[in-house]
């Protein structure tokens, strides 16, 4: 959207010399004009932004602060929707300055309207066009469109040229800062329901070991059957890791408490693989890279183990866990290929039971988690820490992408 090419410099001068020289907020920091030396440089190449070619000097530069606060005054109104007390404002300026249009003609170019001061000074031109311009602009369709950012801590001004007239902040900065900050808001508040659930899902699991990932306190045996079970699943085509996947997992670990527990009442491997694909089928399509999710019925055993654990007095999980919070669910597809295949279920309880009291170091003793937990970990659900040390790089990632960093006083304006 264009007014004509010098209402355009005209408003753009009026933009850059309210935000350049007016003190306030400036993308999320406090802003302090220049001052001293600086001045009347950065006045300079406003105004030669907008087609000027005099230098001010430091006096000259000094009196644009003042008509940069008279047109502050005027975008100001406008965002507040008092258009009357905006157009007061700019008539005030037209009159003060005497303003005239002149037919101009430089450059080669064609004739064309400047705006001029009675006096023809630096200051009081520019300030005869600035408030010209703004004029133009208030008494077309399009009067609205002068606006004060509106994002938190910045007051500097813009000219909606959009065609929908929708814009709202000074800067890609300020409307990335605003979107991070939903985006933040929104995160935040998914965290905490994940903690809260979390904590109330299984608050005897929080009690115990803390906000700290069940996996940090498993065995070896105990991880690398979550793993061998995600490989159960995978070679069967199935998208999301039942205890029936746990269970074969358990068998294929192969030396474990729940291993020994199983083969001493006949269960195998292969008997069972056989059952499940019978059972349950394989799927057609190979599941996505990465961890197969549990079902919530596997979540229920890992909790349920947990449980188990505590009740022998164990500060970790092994596989006889592990079996122990299947059996101990009573349903689900794992009990029931045990149960068809004959199996009693209270009699592997009392096995692994016995076993865990005649050996519980068996699967040696709790080892300290993931940070220290080498391979066999990335199979299992990841840490609390884990979690919110890839939601942090990710908000890293999304800050990057959008331009924002924390030392960047304006980018993108
Ligand atoms: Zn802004």
């Amino acid at each position: 959207m264009e007014f004509n090419s010098h209402t355009d410099r005209v408003v753009g001068a009026a933009v850059g010399l309210v935000n350049l020289l007016t003190p306030g907020y400036a993308h999320g920091r406090e802003y302090e004009p220049p001052s001293g030396d600086a001045l009347a440089p950065a006045v300079h190449s406003v105004l030669s932004a907008a087609g000027g070619r005099m230098e001010p000097s430091w006096e000259e530069a000094a009196s644009f602060c003042f008509v940069a606060a008279e047109l502050r005054a005027v975008f100001a109104a406008v965002s507040a929707g008092d258009v009357d007390d905006a157009a007061a404002l700019v008539n005030a300026m037209l009159a003060r300055t005497g303003a005239r249009p002149v037919l101009e003609r430089h450059d080669g170019e064609p004739w064309h309207l400047h705006f001029h001061s009675a006096d023809n000074a630096l200051v009081s031109g520019w300030a005869a066009g600035c408030a010209t311009g703004l004029a133009v602009v208030l008494g077309g369709e399009l009067y609205d469109r002068l606006g004060v950012c509106t994002a938190p801590r910045c007051n500097r001004v813009y000219v909606d040229i959009s065609r929908n007239g929708t814009r709202r902040y000074c800067s890609t900065s300020c409307q990335n800062r605003v979107k991070t900050a939903a985006f933040r808001a929104r995160l935040s508040l998914q965290i905490c329901t994940v903690l809260r659930v979390a904590v109330a899902g299984s608050n005897l699991l929080a009690a115990a070991l803390g906000v700290m990932s069940l996996f940090e306190k498993m065995t070896d045996q105990g991880r690398q059957v979550i793993g061998l079970a995600q490989q159960e699943a995978r070679d069967l085509n199935h998208s999301t890791l039942g205890t029936e996947h746990l269970l074969l997992g358990l068998l294929a670990e192969g030396h474990g408490t729940a291993a020994e527990a199983l083969t001493s009442l006949g269960v195998s491997l292969e008997v069972t693989r056989d059952a499940v694909a019978a059972l349950i089928g394989g799927g057609k399509q190979p599941p996505p890279e990465g961890n197969i999710p549990l079902t919530s019925q596997s979540r229920k055993v890992l909790e349920l183990a947990v449980r188990e654990a505590l009740q022998l007095g164990h500060m970790h999980i092994g596989t006889g866990h592990l079996l122990l919070g299947i059996t101990r669910l009573g349903d689900g597809a794992a009990v029931r290929i045990l149960v068809a295949h004959g199996t009693d279920m209270r009699l592997v309880r009392e096995r692994v039971i016995q076993q865990l009291q005649d050996a519980p170091d068996a699967e040696g003793r709790y080892q300290p988690g993931p940070e220290a937990g080498g391979d066999g970990y990335e199979a299992g659900m990841p840490s609390l820490p884990r979690v919110l040390a890839a939601i942090e790089a990710r908000l890293a990632a999304i800050e990057q992408h959008l331009g924002i960093t924390h030392s960047d006083p304006h980018p993108g304006t």
